[in-house]
């Protein structure tokens, strides 16, 4: 078991706070396997799917348990969670839980949930991110059932690990686009499937494009009905929302530890930013309190759902400029002393997260329209 990482172990264990890994293909692969042993690990003991029935490996237990074993696990020094591990066990699970046919439930959600398989999204495109019911890659099907799948996907976060994508089609272009969309469980070792990673300022390619060019899929990839593709991608978008309120808290807590190790005393400014992003944290956990209580009432969460997200990269934009302040030239140059230079990961890394997973604007647009009900300007 891997010792709890308090103020007195300060200096000890992974300096890692990055946002998006700087890693080569090999290290994100070697990554890859090391996190899912532990997730592997963590489900066999029962400590993972908490709130899963049992016939997915699951014990059936209230949301609570899942968000006292969370708080608890991030006071370890255990293997960091990638983006593909949450987009697979909080995601792309729950969805085909609630879209698939008996024979997907018993085939992935298990295999999902204990990382067996890893997911990742193949949703946007070159002209569909925001508009994501605009996408072009299109399905379509033989008389024998078979669907032939051409497009180009682009930014899918671990293409190159993950064993399946799911992809947003066009299986009909006829119908308002909205109506014309069916999703597909892709393996992502298919023949037709070509994987580019794109360099992005972090150093690292956690996001690539996708190809797909004639991928032959039996019909028992489609995943929900022809045509509720809109509905399916809501459900995962939907989760990646609820599950995005606690993006960066971690990371602004060692921000704070950062400051109380800094072996100097710190100035007024500094002290006021700490300050600062300490309280606009809180008010985030707050949030996710609120979330958390209403998911555990079985209520629908409310508009703090939607402040989630805004106010996860609000917090990681101030955890860059605290850290920024703090240690200043240090972030010029790796001098091999713990937790300096690991910064810049997150400073090149945190502005990612106003996009991914809907922009700050499209946010903004959700609470204009949805929680606070502004007059919408109709559209030509
Ligand atoms: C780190 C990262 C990881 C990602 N991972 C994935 C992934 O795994 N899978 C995947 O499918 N996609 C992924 N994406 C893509 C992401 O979902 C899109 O980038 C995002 O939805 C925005 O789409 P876009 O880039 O096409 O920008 P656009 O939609 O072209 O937007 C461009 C600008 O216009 C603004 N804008 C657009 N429409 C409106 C509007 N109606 N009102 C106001 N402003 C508007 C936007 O806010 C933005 O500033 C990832 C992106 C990032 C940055």
């Amino acid at each position: 078991m891997a010792a709890p990482r308090t103020a007195s172990t300060w200096g000890a264990g992974d300096d890692s706070v990055a946002v998006f890994e700087n890693w080569t293909a090999a290290e994100e692969r070697a990554h890859t396997d090391r996190i899912r042993g532990y997730e592997q690990a963590k489900f066999d003991a029962g400590w993972s799917a908490l709130n899963w029935p049992a016939e997915y490996g699951g014990r059936d237990l209230p949301i609570s348990y899942v968000l006292a074993f969370r708080r608890t696990e991030e006071e370890f020094d255990v293997p960091r969670r990638t983006e593909m591990f949450s987009v697979t066990q909080q995601l792309v699970a729950p969805t085909i839980a609630q879209w698939g046919t008996p024979d997907q439930r018993e085939r992935w959600v298990r295999a999902m949930l204990r990382t067996d398989l890893i997911a990742c999204q193949l949703f946007s495109e070159t002209e569909a991110g925001s508009d994501l019911a605009a996408v072009r890659t299109k399905a379509v099907q033989d008389a024998d059932g078979t669907w032939t799948l051409d497009g180009h996907k682009v930014w899918t976060s671990g293409a190159t690990v993950a064993d399946y994508g799911v992809a947003v089609c066009r299986t009909d272009p006829t119908v308002p686009k909205h109506a014309g969309l069916t999703v597909f469980l892709v393996p992502m070792d298919a023949p037709g499937i070509t994987v580019r990673p794109i360099r992005q300022m972090t150093g690292g390619t956690s996001f690539n494009e996708v190809y797909l060019d004639g991928v032959r899929l039996t019909d028992e990839h489609r995943l929900g009905p022809v045509g509720k593709g809109w509905p399916v991608a809501l459900t995962v978008l939907a989760a990646e929302r609820l599950d995005g309120g606690n993006l960066g808290l971690a990371n602004a807590d060692r921000a704070v530890e950062l400051a109380r190790n800094l072996g100097r005393e710190l100035t007024d400014l500094e002290r006021d930013r700490v300050a600062d992003l300490v309280t606009r944290s809180y008010v985030q956990r707050i949030g996710n309190m609120r979330v958390a209580a209403a998911v555990v009432a079985g209520d629908d969460p409310g508009p703090e759902a939607s402040l989630g997200k805004l106010l996860a990269t609000d917090t990681m934009a101030r955890t860059s400029e605290v850290a920024r302040l703090l240690l200043g030239r240090e972030l010029g140059a790796d001098s091999g002393a713990w937790g300096r230079y690991a910064w810049t990961e997150h400073l090149l890394g945190a502005p990612g997260y106003r996009i991914a997973g809907g922009t700050d604007e499209i946010q903004h647009n959700i609470i204009a329209e949805r929680v606070l009900g502004l007059p919408k300007e109709p559209r030509p």
